[in-house]
């Protein structure tokens, strides 16, 4: 029996990290897009509003259905490969696909993502959205794979749009915050296949700040993570290797013991620790530090991108220069280590490539990103307003899936396209049939 598309007592809707929730008017979860083009044409027209919602992996409330009326949707029944060139290496993905079904599905062509960030739970139309990005200056994050997308607009038409067709819609929509219309099919560029070395060890930490940069230019994808109170990191660098070459995949038992218990179990222990005996949390800092990875594989890429993530947290990250990194992180690494409380979550750093979208964090220069993270059982809020002006002093951009407390008039100063993607909007969406609460605190609201 066919699932009914709608559900007329909607639950409360709550995302990942539990820092965003709303109670829609209705949940919908189409199983056809011309069921979800029938569902948004009839509800827009009747004075609704819409919000769709891939992996609610975000933990600002950019996916929340919190404005009157609104219809939120569900893209998980609409998944899958529509299309693959094998010649130039563009696949057409519909929006709702979650990342992690793509590696098996691209396998059989011989191509891949040409980067992932730390997870793959998100849908692809998400991930575009926020700006995901992974780490290595040699790649852009998810939206500067593609070339072209098919849009559901507000006013119900579906377009396709690239950079010969409406070009000004394309660069808005490229990272487009779930405003610029309904992301149905996207089409990335991919790469052949390829696995990854994975090397990762602890460092110390003067020595990773100091050749953070020069290194991050070097190798393939350099990223880094720090415990409060302690003087090392654990560096994952990871290098490109043609697809055939001998693979050395991490053995069940050791990824059961390194990234389940040490990884998930043992980390999550830890924070419980921490919480209930903050004096302990730099001697358990100085524990993680020492049980994080100090291990080489060799593996499919997606296996050595993505990591399990399964102790909730909050995070603010923000992209800076790369040029800037080291000063940055001296001061942030400042802050964080005479901070009031002990923190048992790591701060992260990685890089991307500049890119050439208009609200993508590494639009028009290469970026560090930085980013921290706090158990989603304790204070988020203190501790990232601590941090934060060092990202705002450095100009920084906050990555729009990740809490931060900048408005559009901030932002305006941050992007130089701001103003094109909000003029953008209001041609496409002008009163604001896909907005929420957070879309009008970065963009303003609608014209009407
Ligand atoms: C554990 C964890 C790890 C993470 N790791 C990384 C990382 O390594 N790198 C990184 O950059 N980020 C990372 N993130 C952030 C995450 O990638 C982004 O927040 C991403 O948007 C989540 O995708 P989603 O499918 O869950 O989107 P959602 O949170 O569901 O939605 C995000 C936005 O996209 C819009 N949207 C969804 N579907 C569509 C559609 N079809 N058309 C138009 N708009 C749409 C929504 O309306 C909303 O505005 C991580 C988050 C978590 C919780």
């Amino acid at each position: 029996m066919r699932r009914r598309a709608l559900t007329s007592k909607p639950p409360e809707w709550t995302n990942w990290a539990r820092s965003a929730r709303a109670t829609p008017a209705a949940v919908a979860t189409p199983h056809s897009e011309d069921e979800l083009v029938a569902l948004v044409r009839a509800h827009t027209a009747a004075g609704g509003r819409v919000k769709v919602v891939g992996g609610s992996h975000s933990f600002t409330p950019i996916a929340a259905p919190d404005l009157e009326n609104t219809l939120l949707i569900s893209l998980d029944g609409i998944q899958g490969i529509t299309h693959v060139d094998v010649i130039t290496g563009e696949v057409s993905v519909l929006g709702g696909t979650r990342l992690w079904t793509l590696a098996d599905a691209l396998e059989p062509y011989g191509l891949a993502l040409p980067n992932m960030g730390d997870i793959d739970h998100q849908s692809l139309a998400g991930a575009l959205s926020t700006g995901t990005h992974g780490t290595g200056l040699g790649f852009t994050g998810y939206s500067g794979m593609l070339t072209s997308l098919r849009l559901l607009l507000a006013s119900g038409q579906v377009v396709t749009v690239s950079r010969s067709q409406d070009p000004e819609l394309f660069e808005a929509a490229r990272v487009g915050l779930g405003a610029m219309g309904i992301i149905l099919e996207a089409t990335l560029r991919c790469v052949p296949s390829f696995d990854l070395a994975a090397a990762e060890h602890p460092e110390s930490l003067e020595g990773m700040l100091t050749s953070f940069v020069d290194r991050s230019r070097t190798e393939d994808h350099l990223e880094f993570y720090w415990f409060q109170h302690t003087d090392m990191v654990s560096a994952k660098v990871n290098t490109r290797r043609p697809m055939g070459g001998e693979r050395a995949p991490l053995k069940r038992a050791q990824h059961l013991v390194d990234d389940e218990i040490l990884g998930n179990g043992g980390h999550r222990a830890l924070c419980e620790l921490g919480r209930i005996l903050p004096r302990t949390v730099p001697r358990l800092n100085r524990f993680a530090a020492s049980a994080m990875g100090d291990r080489d594989y060799v593996d499919r890429s997606d296996r050595i991108f993505v990591s399990p993530r399964r102790t909730r947290f909050r995070e603010m990250e923000y992209a800076v220069p790369l040029a800037d990194a080291e000063e940055v992180l001296r001061e942030v690494i400042r802050v964080v280590n005479g901070y009031r409380d002990g923190i048992t979550f790591p701060i992260e750093v990685r890089t991307a490539a500049a890119d050439n979208t208009w609200l993508g964090t590494a639009s028009g220069r290469d970026s560090a990103y930085i980013a921290v993270h706090r158990f989603i059982k304790e204070d988020h809020l203190h501790y990232f307003a601590a941090v934060e002006p060092v990202f705002k002093a450095a100009g920084g951009r906050p990555h729009w899936g990740k809490i931060h407390t900048l408005n559009a008039q901030d932002l305006a100063g941050l992007y130089p396209h701001h103003a094109d993607a909000v003029r953008t909007r209001d041609r496409v969406d002008p009163t604001g049939r896909f907005s929420n609460r957070y879309l009008e605190t970065v963009l303003g609201p609608p014209p009407s």
